[in-house]
């Protein structure tokens, strides 16, 4: 069983390499590491549950960041995983990455992958219902995709279609074609996908047929809307509203993410959609993982270290 002593919320901060733009303007690479924890940015020392400095492979945050979350999952805890940072920091990156790449792939289908090696090496009393519900927080295009195993997909992909997987693939590529209808909605929409949050959760409950014993455990998987100053983006109307939404709704979540911290008695759940959709899976004896998104350009500082100050809020 997992020890409920640890249930703390755990901060890691990934800085991203330097992207061709940046080298080609000159910018500076401006992290400087310490340790395994701690990262200095203009003399000012940030100190995270563990710093991942721009060459850390998919595999490695996997595991620093999702492989014991997944366990504990799978041993009906909840939990949840979010990407936080500004626009191009690397959040889909970290929380996606190549859907169908083994070295690329990021803490999304290594999950899925987790998860069905889990299953391929239970013994045949348990019998597994994996549910997986994708962006259930965009009201446009938002998918849902049921998975019953053994062996049985069920989706709804605006309509209903049925279909039968057996593998972490087909899980995969049943994810892009939700994608890819989401994505036609999205561009009818002003093109404002990385101004929104993405919430996939995947649901796993397990019954042993022969003792009755049952188990629930669902995992949040948040890759957040950008981060950065409404202002930056040049946003008007209901562009504008859009944004100041995006900006009220992670202002809350920082807020519920430090009331935890803080072990305050009061915390803001009902303040926005998104963290009430998220109540059950924060907090208590919920596991749950910040990944703080940066980019190590001096061209994006303030924003890095407005970023950085999200994730000290939580520790
Ligand atoms: P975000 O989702 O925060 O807007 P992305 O994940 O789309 O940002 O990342 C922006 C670009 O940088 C993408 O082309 C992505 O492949 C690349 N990138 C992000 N993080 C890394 C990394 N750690 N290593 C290499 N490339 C990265
Ligand atoms: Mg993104």
């Amino acid at each position: 069983m997992a020890d409920p002593a640890e249930c703390s919320i755990k901060v890691m901060c990934r800085f991203r390499p330097l992207n061709a733009a940046e080298v080609d303007r000159g910018d500076r690479y401006i992290p400087k590491f310490q340790a395994e924890e701690t990262v200095v940015i203009g003399g000012k020392p940030y100190v995270f549950d563990r710093v991942f400095q721009s060459n850390t492979t998919q595999e490695q945050v996997y595991n620093a960041c999702a492989q014991r979350i997944v366990k504990d999952v799978l041993e009906g805890y909840n939990g949840t995983i979010f990407a936080y940072g500004q626009t191009s920091s690397g959040k889909t990156h970290t929380m996606e990455g190549n859907l169908h790449d083994t070295d690329c792939m990021g803490i999304i289908p290594r999950i899925v992958q987790d998860i069905f090696n889990y299953i391929y090496s239970m013994d045949e009393n348990l019998e597994f219902h994996i549910k997986v519900i994708s962006n259930l927080v965009s009201l446009s295009g938002s998918f849902c995709l049921s998975i019953y195993l053994p062996m049985c997909v069920r989706e709804c992909v605006c309509g209903c279609t049925e279909r039968f997987v057996c593998s972490p693939e087909e899980v995969m590529d049943t994810i892009d074609e939700g994608k890819s209808n989401r994505h036609v909605a999205v561009t009818n929409m002003n093109e404002h996908s990385s101004r929104s949050h993405s919430i996939f959760l995947i649901n796993v409950k397990q019954e042993n047929t022969q003792t009755e014993q049952k188990l629930s455990g669902k995992l949040y998987l948040v890759d957040l809307a950008g981060s950065e100053k409404v202002s930056k983006t040049g946003a008007e109307g209901a562009v504008l509203d859009e944004a100041k939404n995006i900006n009220k709704s992670l202002s809350s979540l920082g807020n519920v993410i430090s009331a935890l911290a803080e072990g305050s008695t009061y915390v803001p759940y009902r303040d926005s959609k998104m963290t009430r959709i998220l109540q059950d899976s924060l907090g208590g004896n919920c596991r749950t993982t910040i990944v703080i998104c940066c980019s190590p350009s001096s061209y994006n500082e303030a924003e890095t270290k407005s970023t950085l100050m999200f994730g000290q809020r939580a520790k």
